[in-house]
């Protein structure tokens, strides 16, 4: 069994089971850049949140004003893949989020600390990048909080406050752990499916075809491995996400867009 994963891999592997957050904001029709956004439709296959649980479903979007997005970048750090991406970030000047991998942080702390010293935020993707709907809550809380606690160690900073879960599988006691640890559940309104390698150019369109006021991004910077896996050349392999990015980020700097990080405060 592989461990490689990617975020929005679950559609594969479970069907109409599980909520594609993607496909739910596309469902609800495009949105006028320069008009007011509105909400994604709720997916009514979406998991049931547990009634303790304070936030009602992870935030999809982003509230910063018009042509506000957020570019995020999960499963990292990489050490060959997230400085890449770093360095286009600086070409341009721009803000993102990436959701972590403890595991990933275990193995390459130094290319955290990098991701912070450029400013960028840093949230929590738990440690083992599991299906959270397979682990009772002990263990659910102890891949968030063992995450939180390593990014917290590394980073020298305050404990991440952004939250995603694998896959997009919110759980009720995935959303009441985060809660009670103050965080705030984050998912996406835009997958250009990077993770599955479809090309820098299926990318780049799924990104400009999908992207709005609002909107956040998902994009893909690494991968949980195998043991004795390389990143390079194997399903690991990020570079068409690099490629992609490098062609679309300017793309929607000319198109007028601006970048932010999700608010936990709205
Ligand atoms: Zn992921």
């Amino acid at each position: 069994m592989t461990l490689l994963a990617a975020c929005g891999a679950a559609e594969d592997r479970a069907g109409s089971q599980t909520p594609a957050p993607a496909t739910g904001a596309a469902s609800a029709g495009p949105v006028a850049k320069s008009g007011p956004s509105t909400r994604a439709t709720p997916d009514p296959s979406a998991p049931a949140v547990h009634p303790v649980a304070t936030a009602k479903e992870p935030e999809h979007h982003v509230h910063a004003g018009d042509m506000a997005v957020a570019l995020t970048f999960d499963d990292g750090p990489s050490p060959t893949y997230t400085p890449q991406v770093l360095s286009i970030l600086h070409q341009y000047n721009v803000t993102a989020t990436f959701f972590m991998i403890g595991t990933n942080i275990e193995r390459h702390p130094e290319v955290l600390r990098q991701v912070l010293a450029a400013g960028h935020l840093v949230g929590n993707h738990t440690w083992s990048h599991p299906d959270l709907r397979a682990l009772d809550p002990a263990k659910v809380r102890e891949e968030i909080e063992r995450t939180g606690d390593i990014i917290t160690r590394v980073g020298r900073g305050a404990p991440p406050i952004l939250f995603r879960a694998p896959y997009g599988n919110f759980t009720g006691t995935a959303m009441a752990v985060s809660a009670s640890l103050g965080m705030h559940p984050v998912a996406w309104s835009v997958d250009p499916r990077d993770w599955s390698r479809p090309g820098a150019q299926a990318i780049v369109d799924g990104v400009l075809g999908a992207v709005r006021t609002e909107a956040i991004v998902l994009n893909h910077d690494g991968a949980l491995l195998d043991p004795g896996q390389t990143e390079v050349g194997g399903p690991a392999d990020r570079s068409e996400t690099v490629a992609a990015l490098r062609t679309y980020l300017p793309r929607l700097i000319d198109a007028g867009y601006e970048f932010t990080v999700p608010d936990p405060a709205r």
